[in-house]
């Protein structure tokens, strides 16, 4: 079949049309960095974030969970090295104003940088300075110096100051893993290409704590669970790909990026890094807290873990999805050859909806019977019911938002019980009895493979 390629303004426009994204205080002319999820982007983010956290914590005996506030001690920060190191140096140019990260070839070429010339103007440029990524608000009633709290740049922090908590309220023992999903905040100095980097944002990290000298074989562990698990839900594998860092944090030992196609071209979607005993070592200092590991299966052998982490951010997944479902796709219905349907192709798991109940009409009692059926798959499934327009039209309104599966009801169903189930991939349909819908439908998405 024909395809037309996707771009992010498509991506943009069926997010708003549709109701899955919308610009942050649009109203007021928008505010940058920032985005409301919509009825079906709430829904779809919702999926995401449920599948990564069955597949960390169902999925792996030796995973916990938690929800650490956003909001912590400003020491915090320093012992991680945020206060100090957590910056983007920028060029600014004096004519244009224009602003540039001086280390993001994608903004603006190193040459450019060397001779101090603004990519768009030919202008001069600044001294690359550093910038600060993190907000700063004030806690309490005084704005002075000693009320300074930030916003969480990231999650991880949470977990590393509760990880004796956690390991001893629930007797884990090394290697473990705690598993968070929650907002972070940047002052990120290019916020573009839509919900791709942002000033507020949701990451889904874990951090696996492991004997020092077990570390290298974890992060080879991890790496492989993390990359085989995006293909599980759908996500083509040719559209992934690994980055590893030559340059690395001041915490980590080694690095790799899971990489993403957007439209844009591959970026980065995940991060799995070996942060060795830095994190646990520095919260000792600032802490004066003993934040050692006591191993009693081995004679009480004590030592800082290390640490693997995966950090992957939820709103960049909810991106990946809707990328990589995006289809423009040509089909020769009832004769038309210029006929084209938008389509998602989203894992059943992770689409917004996913049975969608049509009754071919509204008179005749078709619109009770549908009702009365989709009650029956409330239940177990997210349903639409949708009883206004063509019956073609309204298999492309669902197709435009992924849905996988439509039931029509007919004029036969009345009698027969019976109903047409459709296929959103391959538009095929089949009748079924109505008793076995739900069984079906739940076999159908266990077996899900995109064509
Ligand atoms: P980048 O190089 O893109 O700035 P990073 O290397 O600073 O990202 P990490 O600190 O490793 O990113 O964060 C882990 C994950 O959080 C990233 O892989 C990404 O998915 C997500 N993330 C980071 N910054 C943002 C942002 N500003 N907006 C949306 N998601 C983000």
């Amino acid at each position: 079949m024909e395809n037309h390629a996707v771009s992010m303004e498509k991506i943009v426009s069926l997010c708003k049309r549709r109701g899955f994204v919308f610009q942050s205080s649009e109203i007021y002319g928008g505010q940058n960095g920032a985005w409301d999820y919509g009825p079906l982007g709430i829904a779809l983010k919702n999926n995401i974030q449920k599948a990564w956290w069955k597949e960390m914590t169902q999925l792996h005996d030796n995973i916990v969970g938690l929800d650490a506030a956003i909001l912590m001690h400003p020491r915090v920060w320093e012992a991680s090295g945020h206060v100090a190191n957590f910056s983007d140096p920028l060029v600014d140019c004096k004519d244009c104003k224009s602003r540039f990260r001086a280390d993001d070839d994608t903004q603006i070429s190193p040459e450019n940088v060397e001779k101090r010339t603004c990519p768009k103007c030919g202008g001069p440029l600044t001294e690359p300075r550093s910038f600060n990524l993190m907000f700063k608000t004030s806690i309490g009633p005084a704005e002075d110096s000693s009320s300074v709290i930030y916003l969480r740049p990231e999650t991880a922090q949470g977990i590393y100051v509760n990880y004796k908590n956690i390991a001893q309220s629930n007797r884990l023992k090394i290697p473990f893993g705690i598993a968070q999903v929650g907002k972070a905040f940047r002052n990120e100095i290019v916020t573009k290409n839509f919900i791709f980097r942002t000033c507020e944002f949701e990451q889904m990290e874990m951090q696996f704590f492991v004997k020092p000298g077990e570390d290298e074989n974890f992060f080879e562990y991890w790496r492989e669970q993390r990359m085989s698990y995006y293909p599980k839900y759908g996500i083509r594998k040719d559209k992934l790909r690994w980055h590893h860092h030559d340059k690395l944090a001041h915490y980590a030992k080694d690095a790799y990026d899971i990489e993403f196609e957007f439209p844009m071209g591959f970026q980065e979607l995940e991060g799995i890094h070996n942060r060795t005993d830095f994190d646990l070592t520095q919260h000792t200092e600032y802490s004066g807290k003993d934040l050692q590991y006591i191993d009693q299966d081995n004679g009480n052998e004590r030592f800082i873990p290390y640490i693997i982490e995966t950090s992957a951010g939820l709103t960049r997944n909810v991106l990946m999805f809707l990328c990589d479902a995006y289809e423009e796709e040509k089909v020769a219905d009832k004769g038309n050859d210029d006929d084209w349907r938008t389509v998602l192709h989203f894992h059943p798991s992770i689409a917004p909806v996913t049975v969608a109940v049509l009754p071919l009409m509204k008179k005749d009692g078709l619109a009770e019977l549908a009702k009365e059926i989709q009650g029956e798959l409330k239940e177990e499934f997210m349903t639409d019911y949708d009883q206004s327009g063509a019956i073609g039209k309204r298999y492309r309104r669902q197709d435009e938002i992924g849905t996988p599966f439509c039931i029509t009801i007919d004029y036969d169903s009345k009698e027969d019980n019976t109903v047409t189930l459709r296929f959103r991939d391959s538009m095929e349909q089949v009748r079924i009895a109505r008793s076995d819908l739900v069984s079906r439908i739940r076999a159908e998405i266990k077996s899900y493979s995109r064509a």
